[in-house]
């Protein structure tokens, strides 16, 4: 079965690509990931991808387009909560890729964290799905987290410490002062 791995990350993506691998499916990776703030972080973490694939042989497809003001715009109006839109907007651009070129299902890198709305993330790709026509393989791939972050580690890539967007890097790094000062 051919599949598009949309790849938030080159750590997240290494226990889903063994995963796959080992389940018989013939990955390419895609790498679409606007959310990411500031830029120079964004371009660690694309760079950080690049030396995943090259080092697993895996293929990977770039859109390195940075829309970042659609982004912001989408996630301070949406009614759902922000990971809502941001799940959506890459989802989206996965499935449209993948049903234009004739792969057999998409997939997403995010299933593998425990720190992601996990249920969302399927909740929104089955939907994706179904609007553009080409099946999201659900796989809970957070059994493989520690293994994951395992590989990683041996593979000797950066690991980032906070989500994405500058909400959350936020929320990583931000100490409210104490009541009264
Ligand atoms: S916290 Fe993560 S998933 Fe949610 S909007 Fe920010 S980058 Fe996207």
């Amino acid at each position: 079965m051919h599949m598009l791995l949309h790849i938030c990350c080159g750590p997240c993506a290494a226990f889903p690509l063994k995963h796959l691998r080992e389940s018989g499916y013939d990955v390419v990776g895609y790498f679409y990931n606007p959310n990411i703030h500031p830029y120079k972080e964004f371009s660690r973490r694309l760079e950080t991808a690049k030396e995943f694939a090259s080092k697993m042989d895996l293929k990977m497809i770039v859109d390195s387009r940075y829309l970042l003001d659609e982004f912001l715009r989408s996630a301070f109006n949406a009614s759902n909560g922000r990971c809502s839109v941001c799940y959506e907007m890459r989802l989206r651009e996965v499935a449209r890729f993948a049903k234009a070129n004739q792969f057999d299902c998409f997939s997403t890198s995010l299933l593998v964290s425990p720190h992601q709305k996990h249920e969302l993330i399927r909740e929104i790709g089955e939907k994706v799905a179904e609007e553009e026509g080409i099946p999201f393989c659900y796989i809970d791939f957070r059994i493989g987290w520690t293994e994951g972050v395992a590989i990683s580690k041996e593979l000797e890539l950066y690991r980032q410490p906070y989500c994405g967007c500058i909400f959350s890097e936020k929320d990583r790094y931000y100490k409210p002062p104490k009541e009264g000062l």
